[in-house]
């Protein structure tokens, strides 16, 4: 049996509040990843340098004034 997709716009009122909202359910923000640094704890983003003391890898590859 070949499978009858729908390919076009179909009327607000043809879709139940129940099938908008299931479909919806998946479109959601979600939180970004952050991973706490090694050297001051703060939480930044995994496989960057800190934005907050400039280290990686446990060094200082960004000059950050303090
Ligand atoms: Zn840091």
């Amino acid at each position: 049996m070949k499978l009858d997709l729908q390919l076009f716009a179909v009327p607000a009122r043809r879709t139940s509040k129940t099938a908008k909202r299931a479909r919806r359910t998946h479109l959601k923000k979600e939180a970004p990843t952050t991973v706490a640094c090694p050297n001051c704890g703060a939480a930044i983003a995994p496989h960057r340098a800190c934005s907050k003391c400039g280290f990686y890898k446990g060094k200082e590859v960004v000059k950050k004034e303090n």
